[in-house]
């Protein structure tokens, strides 16, 4: 499952930090074997033109947290595409777990 929550990183538990980060890497492979990411594009889970943007702001909070991070990005090509609905993917972090419905509260 590749998804970009695209929500505050702060207000991520650290299963779903650490888990947009490695999708961040996995979508970057899929772009750099021409593996097509078109369902992800059209369902709304990944915005291509924000991945070095979103994995900026992740990298950020992960050292801020004492996460290590040893992986930097591959170079690959990026484009307009996709769009991610922020406020519904607040509602769901929310929704299905415990940790961030938490953080969501501080
Ligand atoms: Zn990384
Ligand atoms: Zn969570």
């Amino acid at each position: 499952m590749t998804r970009m929550w695209m929500t505050n990183p702060k207000k991520l538990c650290r299963q779903h930090l650490l888990g947009e980060h490695k999708e961040l890497h996995q979508l970057i492979g899929s772009l750099n074997k021409g593996k097509s990411v078109k369902g992800h594009i059209e369902k709304g889970q990944v915005e291509i033109h924000n991945i070095k943007k979103r994995h900026k702001q992740l990298v950020k909070e992960m050292a801020r947290r004492g996460y290590k991070h040893n992986s930097p990005l591959p170079k690959f090509k990026d484009y307009k595409a996709g769009k991610i609905n922020i406020f519904e993917n607040e509602k769901e972090l929310v929704r299905r777990c415990k940790e961030c419905r938490k953080l969501a509260k501080k």
